[in-house]
This record gives C-alpha cells, structure tokens and sequence, in this order.
C-alpha cells in the first residue's frame, strides 16, 4: 500500500448527521478541505438511517449481522459476537472516545469514555475542547457526532408537517424545503471550519487522521412519502461520502463505489493494525487500495431500510431493499411486493422505474440481491 501512514496515527471520525453529499459545494469550509484532501465521492450508507449506520459503521457489518436491522431493534447488537472499531482501537492500545447524542446510537464496547451531550448543545467550543483534552492522549480514537441538522429537521420539518401524512404540501413545496435545508448549512460548516483550526493547532497534527462523513442525506420532498430519511433507499438519502485527512498525503478524488463498511477496514489500516486483529466477520474492505486504483472491479453495494413512518412503515423489519452496481439500482420493496429499476447514469433522479422482468440487466442484478438476502438469512417474500 503506497499510503503514507504513521504507525502512531491518532483517528478523529465526525459524523455530519444528515448532511448531503450535493451540498457539499454550498459549505465552503467543508468544499475546501474535500479539494484539499481524499475524497470519496461515491459512498454509499448501507442502512440511511442514523441508528443502523452507526452500528454498520462500528461493526463492518450490514445490519442483519450485527443485529441492528430495524429501528426497534437498538438493542438487539450482538455485542458479545462482534469486535468493534472501537475495541479493535483500544485493543491497540488507543485511548478511545466519543460525544454522542445518545448512548444508544452507537456500541457502547471498546469505547474508555462516552459522553453525551443535549440539543442546547455549542458544538464548535464542545468538540474543541474535546479534541484538546483528548489528544493528550499519545495514540487515541475520537468519534464525534455533529447533530445539528438532524435537530433543525426535527423542528422545522417534523413538528410543522405530519410525518404521517404521505401526499401533503410537504410535497409540492420542493423548492421552499431547498431553501430551510440549505439554511442549516451555515451553522455545519462554521463547526467544520473550527474543527480544522483546532486539529491544525494541535502539537501531533502531523499524525492525525481527520475524517468527515454523513450517515445519510435527507430529502428535500423529491419522492411522496419520504420527508426526512430512512424511508426509502434512493440516492438522496443513500449516497454520502468520506473526507479523509491523512498527513503528508497528496489530494485525490475517488470515483470509485465504496460503502459505509468499508471505514472500519480503512480506519483499521490508517492506525496500522494488523488485518487478524480485525473481526474476522468484517463484510467491509479497506478503501486504500482505491485511492491508488488499484481495483478495477465496481464493489457492489447492498443498502436496506424500514421506515418509521411513509407509505409502508416497518419499524420492527427492513422492508426495502436495493442493490447499488455500475450506475445501476433495481429496488425491492417487500411491502408492497414491487420491484423498481433505476439507470442512474440517465436518470440520476430516479424518475423513470424501468423495471422489466425480461431484461437480462435487471436478473442478475436480481440474483445479486436475493443471493445477498439469502447469504444474510433475511427473511423476506423473495428469499425464502
Ligand atoms: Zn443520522
């Protein structure tokens, strides 16, 4: 691997909750650190909902095996069966860290010290002094989430419109939703541009990795049904990214389709831990050989969800499903048993479902996804 690493690399990973990835240009201090450094365009959230990436993100693993596969099932991890990201990092020795909104959001194992913090919440001076106080430490690991959009969502969207309600005005305000999400950003990227100036100060600055990432986007009303996340799987919610610092290392842009899994693998290898130290049930792969192409195949993407509200809430099981290969999606929606297929090269809107059982495309992206859904033991209509 022809990366430069340290092989007493400090990793700082920060959630940007909700921010989408095709704003990214409206946050300059965010749009300058991706010019300036590795950024994966193409990432897609296997789960777009906060709680099961945050679980597929710590465990490497998609929902149906870490045991996070729907959202009432918070606590259903299978803590005793899986080494985390965070345990792996301690187990390195690392001094490990995190200022969650919840404890519940995340696994707790392998972490030295949680905090918490509430909505009132400065996140700029929180997380500054957080960084401070941390890399006191000589090797740590420090995951910080930054929740502000998802608050303003909750207040600006949730409690004015009913998230119940499938076809409301929500709907044909399209333009006005643009505007009230835009108007979070600000405050996103004030927080960024403080979290740079404050690692830039630290006395290991040369040995710390920086890594910003979103969980999921949000939508802005582009399909009925959907007014915040986790509801469906298109592109708007699923396709994020990863910023990653690491010292000393030219800016690269990678094109390439890589997954939210993929971090524990990469985090892994940034802090130089031999791969058997990895759980060995990881469905990640590193994204370092990527940033020097040296894959040449496209890594298909498995993406799952059941909503708490829409059109066909499954908050007790994933419902919806889609396989993510070559500019390509097909959609399986177990409720109400419907398939959509997606060419997102043409219709990177998603508009126009051109599902079509005689295509030979559309089967073996089929086969992919039920063969997924078999491999995983998820029970659907489909893959009994
Ligand atoms: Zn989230």
């Amino acid at each position: 691997m022809s990366v430069n690493i340290s092989s007493d690399s400090s990793i700082i990973l920060i959630n940007l909750d909700g921010l989408r990835k095709d704003k990214i240009d409206s946050c300059p201090n965010l749009k300058s650190f991706r010019d300036n450094n590795t950024y994966f365009s193409k990432m897609i959230s296997v789960a777009p909902y906060t709680l099961a990436a945050h679980y597929s993100i710590f465990s490497g693993l998609h929902p149906s095996q870490n045991g996070v596969d729907a959202y009432y099932h918070m606590f259903r991890f299978k803590e005793n069966e899986i080494t985390t990201l965070a345990q792996l990092l301690n187990n390195a020795g690392y001094h490990t860290r995190c200022d969650v909104i919840s404890e519940n959001i995340i696994p707790k194992q392998g972490f030295d010290k949680i905090t918490l913090f509430d909505k009132t919440v400065d996140y700029k001076s929180r997380h500054s002094e957080i960084i401070n106080e941390t890399s006191k430490h000589e090797k740590f690991f420090l995951f910080l989430h930054f929740n502000g959009i998802h608050d303003r969502l909750v207040e600006e969207v949730l409690k004015k419109y009913d998230p119940e309600a499938n076809d409301d005005e929500y709907f044909k305000k399209i333009d006005e939703n643009e505007i009230r999400y835009e108007s979070f950003l600000p405050e996103c990227d004030g927080y960024v541009k403080e979290i740079i100036k404050t690692v830039e100060k630290l006395p290991n600055k040369d040995k710390v990795v920086l890594i910003f990432f979103a969980d999921h986007g949000a939508s802005i009303g582009e399909k009925q049904g959907e007014k915040f996340y986790g509801v469906f799987t298109y592109d708007y919610t699923i396709k994020v990214f990863s910023i990653i610092h690491i010292p000393h290392e030219k800016p690269q842009l990678v094109n390439s389709q890589c997954r939210t899994l993929d971090l524990y693998p990469t985090i892994g290898n940034l802090a130089n831990i031999p791969k058997d130290k990895f759980d060995p049930m990881i469905q990640g792969s590193s994204l370092l050989p990527l940033i020097n192409n040296q894959e040449t195949k496209e890594r298909d993407v498995f993406v799952e969800t059941g909503g708490l509200y829409g059109p066909w809430p499954s908050p007790e099981k994933h419902n919806i499903f889609c396989v993510r290969l070559n500019g390509k999606k097909l959609i399986y929606n177990d409720t109400p048993e419907t398939w959509e297929f997606y060419d997102l090269t043409k219709d990177p809107s998603e508009l126009h479902n051109e599902y079509d059982e005689k295509s030979n495309e559309i089967s073996s992206l089929k086969h992919l996804l039920i063969s997924y859904l078999k491999e995983n033991q998820i029970e659907t209509k489909i893959s009994q």
